[in-house]
């Protein structure tokens, strides 16, 4: 990549629209999720989750003011240049959003509780990376607030549970979370691999976008079944009571050691927010999941 500033500036513009404006498809669902919700009280929260969305776009604020924290997932083609100077120019693209956007300032060191004031800190932002082929670069930016972190949950599970195990533990989870994660949610699960490894595949099927089939038919099936008995939990939107407590549920696998089977459930609230771009070596930037730029 030749221009280290062209990364700084999208990943800028990236944090802004993953901010302000949810995604198309988690719109979408919310809507539907209007329209099929049967609870009355449910349907006012839903209303005005609807509300607040418009409202953020009319005065380009951040929905949430909780404004998470910044990850990002970068696909680097293994051709691109100065990709040892990617970091420091998303580093510097966060530290610009808290000061412009502005984003409220959540990254605290654990130890002296010293909030640094910017979103930047130990590992975070946190880098995703993937290696790939070609000469382009792909950023996609999760911005993902404390109440729905809190309730994340990993279970080292006896491998003779197995799936009917897994879909017990998911709908646990989901109980135990409650109003917690701010319902309706998304839920991306991972079973397999390590505790991190489950996790991070977790955390990673949130950026599926919402409507998008999964292209193994087991999880596809088993999507649909733990979606349904999430939303037989009662819980409803914000925790009020109602038919849709998830919008969507993201299955993802890893193999395992045969001694463990590790369930993990990542959880985003209805203001799931991600955006995403490309940046071509010949410095063409193509805006995937939003249309705006500043
Ligand atoms: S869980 Fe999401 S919607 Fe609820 S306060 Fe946190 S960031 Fe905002």
């Amino acid at each position: 990549m030749k221009q280290l500033s062209i990364v700084e500036n999208v990943a800028f513009n990236l944090i802004k629209q993953a901010v302000i404006y949810l995604p198309e498809d988690v719109k979408e669902a919310l809507r539907k999720a209007y329209a099929e919700e049967t609870s009355e009280t449910g349907k006012t929260q839903l209303k005005a989750i609807l509300e607040n969305i418009v409202l953020a776009e009319k005065h380009e604020a951040p929905v949430c003011q909780d404004t998470g924290t910044v990850t990002f997932y970068v696909k680097a083609g293994s051709q691109v240049k100065n990709l040892d100077g990617v970091e420091a120019a998303l580093v510097m693209a966060t530290r610009k959003a808290t000061r412009e956007i502005p984003l409220r300032p959540n990254a605290v060191d654990p130890f002296t509780q010293k909030n640094s004031g910017d979103n930047t800190g130990r590992f975070v932002p946190y880098l995703h990376w993937e290696i790939v082929q070609g000469d382009s670069l792909e950023l996609i930016v999760m911005l993902k607030g404390g109440g729905s972190e809190n309730v994340s949950a990993i279970g080292m599970l006896v491998p003779s549970e197995g799936v009917k195990g897994l879909k017990r533990f998911v709908i646990d989870a989901v109980i135990k979370a409650g109003a917690q994660p701010c319902p309706p949610t998304i839920l991306g699960v991972a079973v397999g691999g390590g505790a991190d490894v489950a996790m991070k595949l977790a955390k990673k099927a949130l950026l599926r976008p919402l409507g998008e089939a999964n292209a193994d038919r087991r999880l596809a099936e088993l999507e649909r079944e733990i979606l349904e008995a999430a939303n037989m939990t009662g819980i409803g939107p914000m925790g009020l009571g109602g038919k849709i407590t998830v919008l969507r549920v993201h299955v993802d696998y890893a193999h395992r050691h045969p001694a463990s089977f590790p369930v993990a459930v990542a959880f985003n609230c209805w203001a799931a927010r991600r955006a995403s771009a490309r940046l071509s070596a010949d410095g063409k930037v193509e805006y995937l999941t939003h249309k705006i730029e500043w």
